[in-house]
């Protein structure tokens, strides 16, 4: 009867068989957790930084306002603007494009990250991108090259889109200011339920972006982030150094992302989250893949993973009370061989149960 008690199957099982049901339940909710270990992180982090194009807003720009310099007119600068786009993969660089629709060929490109990118395109350099890459500076360029009064729209129009939230990307054609694009991104509807989610989950959300500080507030208020934690203006290659800076304040980190720009941060927190839709380097660099765009399954990715990890804990405690109880039990002459064996058997049962009710969890 010792013997037969003292047979540890159910601890064997207590683990594998949470994971087993955890995980599978969540690839049909469409959240890949890579492996084991990470339920451990997801039971620790208390900050979540999110990326904020493509993770809280959709990633898909359109252009709201086209300003000019004197004598130049809107569709010259647009064209000009996508003829060097074209070359590029970024989402300000679609939205210029779809906006011009035909456009001359550019040669000579190239593209900064976090800058912006140049060309030639008819004998002219053009330069598109924000306002302090190098030379990309509005104020000075426009001084020498437009006069005070177009200085002062054009200075306007960065003004009052970075106010309202929108992205305003200068092109300047041989040097000179040739004009403001503002392209602007749309939140997701789910963005804010997700991030009461995740508060309830007792993660601080930030949000991490290489856009300006005015878009990223108007982001930040619309969805409910405080103020003070937004990082915006980040180079790509900073991204990782604002989830490093948390680290080294205390916290532990999960950060959710999707572009090329934020593998290493990915890579870096103690939690990657990558958004399916995103590049494959960050689905490779993260933890956690995300099948659907929506940022409301990295709240219920946590929330299942700490629950798969409780689950495995529950079963531990049980597989361990039978043999503890029982073995004495059985020492001490109590215990038919017989009922022993039914015992174990009976352990083992409630473990994998235990584990089975997991299959109920509901992404909310
Ligand atoms: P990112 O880190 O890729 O979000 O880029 C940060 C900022 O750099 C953007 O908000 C733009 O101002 C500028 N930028 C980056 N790539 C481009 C591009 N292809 N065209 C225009 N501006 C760009």
């Amino acid at each position: 009867a010792v013997l037969i008690i003292a047979c540890p199957c159910a601890m064997g099982l207590a683990t594998p068989t949470a994971i087993l049901v955890g995980t599978g339940r969540g690839a049909q909710l469409g959240l890949l957790i890579k492996g084991p270990e990470i339920l451990e992180s997801t039971k620790k982090v208390d900050t979540i930084v999110l990326d904020k194009t493509g993770t809280v807003t959709t990633g898909v720009m359109s252009v709201s306002e086209v300003v000019t310099a004197e004598g130049l007119d809107e569709s010259t600068v647009i064209s000009y603007a996508a003829a060097v786009e074209a070359g590029s993969e970024h989402p300000i660089a679609k939205a210029i494009v779809n906006h011009a629709g035909e456009h001359p060929a550019a040669t000579d490109f190239q593209s900064q990250a976090g800058l912006g990118v140049t060309g030639t395109v008819d004998g002219h350099r053009v330069a598109v991108g924000r306002r302090r890459a190098g030379r990309m500076d509005v104020s000075r360029k426009a001084v020498s090259s437009a006069g005070d009064a177009n200085l002062g729209t054009l200075t306007d129009a960065f003004t009052s889109a970075e106010e309202s939230g929108g992205t305003p990307i200068v092109v300047r054609i041989d040097d000179d200011i040739a004009g403001v694009i503002t392209v602007r991104d749309t939140i997701k509807d789910t963005s804010a339920a997700a991030i009461a989610q995740l508060q309830e989950l007792g993660l601080t959300p930030y949000l991490l972006t290489g856009d300006n500080e005015g878009a990223a507030r108007a982001v930040a208020r619309e969805v409910g982030i405080d103020p003070a934690n937004v990082f915006a203006g980040v180079m790509p290659d900073e991204k990782v150094s604002k989830v490093i800076e948390l680290q080294e304040a205390g916290k532990t980190v999960a950060m959710v992302g999707d572009g090329v720009n934020d593998a290493a941060a990915l890579a870096q927190a103690d939690l990657g989250l990558a958004m399916g839709a995103g590049t494959d380097v960050a689905i490779e660099a993260s933890d956690i893949t995300l099948m659907n765009s929506d940022l409301r399954s990295a709240a219920s990715a946590i929330r299942l993973s700490r629950k798969t990890f409780s689950t495995i804990k529950g079963n531990l405690f049980w597989a361990f009370a039978y043999n503890v109880i029982l073995i004495p039990v059985a020492a001490a002459g109590f215990l038919n061989p017989l009922f022993a064996g039914l015992a174990m058997a009976f352990s083992s049962v409630f473990v994998v149960g235990n584990s089975l009710r997991l299959r109920a969890f509901q992404a909310e």
